[in-house]
């Protein structure tokens, strides 16, 4: 292959831009051509598609979100708006295409590929919901962030004798509650594997004033689970605690990538190229045990969730 396109899609992450350098630097290096494809599959659509060089990729390594931009476009679906975009590429000799992004994201590269253009997916989102990669590129990076809020939150709710109920993302993944859980020593971490039973940790942090007769608490809770401000009032009613809510939101998808997710996008990003080039399309690339390896798409859209159970069990052990 001669010609080569690049996108990003879905929600961003940080390291993105790490995978587009890479993904570039590695296909011009290899004799390649490489394409952007700005604002996802929008532009792939639209034909918002302009040639990649060694200087509009230069100095972005170090940048959080993605310079092509993102978009969402539910009428990817449509096989009508998949051909307009298809012919947006052959005009222009794209053969295929690294998409960084989701698994909604995967399910547009799965389906171009079958329709002859060879698609690779790279694990671009903040949630490390893909359940066949340990990490996805920006988990590393939102949970620094993470960690960085709550010791900040622990300090002041620390004076103030305050409970505090961090939301973070995750969207139904638990591993950025939990392991933030982990690495700040909170005392309670609710996600969608963990479940919600509110009187339950009520009764546990009524023991941790009175019993424990700690200073303060820290709970972390995955978002879409309950409303989190709701919930710290009714800490402030039922417990010696004064709840307070922050819900951290889009802080956790900004932010420059830490320096594990700089490596992951630039490994990934040769991965993909490679395969692109060995003429192999419908895989995603994953990192497994230390190593980049790649799975059929249909394969890891079915993949089981790696079980949660000791991080969960060292946890409570901490607590
Ligand atoms: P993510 O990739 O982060 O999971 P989305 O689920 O929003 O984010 O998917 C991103 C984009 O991928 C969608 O806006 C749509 O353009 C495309 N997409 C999602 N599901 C499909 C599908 N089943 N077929 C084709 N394209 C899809």
């Amino acid at each position: 292959i001669k010609r080569i396109g690049i996108l990003t899609s879905g929600g961003d992450s940080p390291g993105m831009n790490a995978a587009i350098r890479a993904v570039t630097k590695v296909g011009l290096n290899s004799g390649l051509e490489v394409f952007g494809i700005y604002n996802g599959y929008k532009g792939m659509v639209e034909g918002y598609i302009e040639p990649l060089t060694r200087e509009s990729i230069g100095e972005i390594v170090t940048r959080g979100g993605t310079i092509l931009g993102s978009a969402r476009l539910p009428e990817f679906k449509d096989i009508e708006v998949r051909e307009k975009a298809i012919r947006q590429l052959r005009k222009r000799g794209i053969e295929a295409v690294v998409v960084i992004g989701g698994d909604g994201s995967y399910r547009g590269a799965l389906e171009l590929t079958h329709m002859g253009i060879n698609c690779i997916g790279l694990p671009g989102t903040i949630d490390n919901d893909i359940t066949c990669t340990d990490y996805t590129i920006g988990f590393q990076t939102a949970l620094e962030t993470i960690v960085d809020a709550v010791d900040k939150l622990r300090d002041t709710s620390n004076s103030h004798h305050r409970c505090s109920i961090v939301e973070v993302m995750g969207n139904r993944c638990g591993d950025l509650a939990l392991w933030a859980g982990v690495a700040c020593g909170a005392d309670i971490v609710v996600t969608s594997d963990t479940g919600f039973d509110e009187q339950d940790i009520l009764d546990r942090l009524r023991d941790l004033d009175m019993i424990k007769k700690k200073k303060h608490a820290i709970v972390i809770i995955s978002e879409k689970i309950t409303d989190v401000h709701q919930f710290a009032k009714k800490v402030t009613l039922n417990t010696g605690f004064s709840g307070r809510a922050t819900v951290l939101g889009h802080i956790q998808r900004g932010g420059s990538p830490c320096p594990f997710d700089r490596m992951l996008a630039s490994q990934m990003g040769e991965k993909a190229v490679d395969l692109l080039m060995q003429g192999i399309g419908g895989q995603c690339v994953a990192i497994r045990q230390n190593k980049i390896v790649s799975y059929p798409i249909e394969k890891a859209l079915v993949m089981p969730s790696e079980s949660k159970k000791p991080l969960t069990n060292l946890f409570e052990r901490l607590s």
